[in-house]
């Protein structure tokens, strides 16, 4: 790292801390394909409120064409630099924040995605459950929202083991009330879909769990009135994983900025981070570290777990109606895309 780049890191490290680094442009990005699969317009009735793991079978899509968008055979021209598809990413963008829409942790909408990434990992050949849990009333930013249930989607490679070494990378799948969540985080959501489909054909160094939690956002200002799903996850851990589990790492808002942010909370010992960032400098893919405490790895580093969060760069349209597929940049897919999959395969 150059000591320009390194003056700039630590600069943006102190704004991350507070408001987020906020000088970071997108970069221009050529345009992705138009979505190639449209999302199920059946009018089954949807899933009870208590959340699928009630019933699994009840979350399966009502038809093959419920799922997210199919992975082009090949992307477009400069779109597969290290195996990840910037392109499938922001199909998935697009279908989420565009066609699902907001996401509120406990709603109609939030199911819908939910049933579609648990079939969309299915088909990848993952052995998928739902952890349902229970979300209480509050605030969501803004917008009074009642009690309910939520879930996590959780995916785990065909014949893991729990007491083996292993990985787990999450994304939150909800929105506040009012967003449709591209950046925030059908972006992270999307990223994770595409390192599935690539742990689904290669071997990672470890076996990686991949998590789409339920009710990350808050309801309420206090600690235990947000990341719902990921507390939810980690209180509920059986002992083997609690013994095995080498790294969480959260994709949250990996779609905004020109840089990838590498961030941990203020009782990590910065190992998986300065891993990460080692491997960022490898493969040539601009990152710098932040801290911050403000999504799903919070959960598992108050636990003793690692931790790294990738994401976090500020945006203008941040948990409003504003926060549409336009806000996110397939560059920035790609470079967090890459960096993780370099990651998790070194
Ligand atoms: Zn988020």
């Amino acid at each position: 790292m150059s000591d320009l780049r390194l003056r700039a890191s630590v600069a943006c490290l102190a704004l991350l801390v507070t408001v987020g680094c906020t000088n970071e442009q997108s970069a221009s990005a050529p345009q992705s394909p138009s979505p190639s699969a449209s999302l199920s317009t059946s009018t089954s009735t949807p899933s009870p409120a208590s959340g699928p793991s009630s019933s699994p079978t009840a979350a399966s899509p009502a038809s093959p064409t419920a799922s997210l968008g199919r992975t082009p055979a090949t992307g477009p021209p400069g779109d597969n630099r290290g195996g990840f598809e910037a392109g499938a990413a922001m199909t998935d963008v697009r279908l989420l924040a565009g066609e699902i829409g907001p996401r509120l942790a406990t709603g109609p909408a939030f199911r819908r995605a939910g049933r579609s990434v648990g079939s969309r990992l299915r088909g990848l050949g993952y052995r998928v459950s739902f952890q349902s849990f229970p979300v209480p009333a509050g605030d969501s930013w803004g917008v009074p929202v009642g009690a309910g249930r939520s879930f996590n989607v959780v995916a785990v490679p065909p014949g893991f083991d729990p007491a083996q070494p292993h990985r787990l990378v999450g994304a939150h799948l909800d929105t506040v009330a009012v967003a449709p969540g591209a950046e925030d985080n059908a972006s992270g959501v999307a990223v994770l879909l595409g390192l599935a489909r690539l742990a689904s054909r290669q071997d990672t160094a470890l076996p990686t769990v991949l998590v789409a939690f339920g009710a990350e956002e808050p309801r309420g200002p206090a600690d235990d009135q947000h990341h719902y799903g990921s507390r939810h996850y980690v209180a509920t851990m059986p002992a083997p994983a609690t013994r095995s589990l080498r790294a969480m790492a959260s994709l949250d808002r990996v779609g905004v900025g020109g840089v990838v942010p590498v961030c941990t909370g203020p009782l990590d010992d910065g190992s998986v981070q300065q891993a990460v960032l080692r491997v960022a400098r490898r493969i040539d893919v601009p990152a710098q570290p932040c801290e911050n405490t403000a999504s799903d790895h919070w959960s598992f580093e108050k636990a003793g777990f690692p931790v790294v969060r990738f994401g976090s760069t500020s945006y203008a349209a941040y948990h409003s109606a504003g926060d549409v597929p336009a806000v996110v940049s397939p560059a920035q897919l790609a470079r967090t895309g890459r960096l993780v999959w370099a990651w998790l395969r070194g």
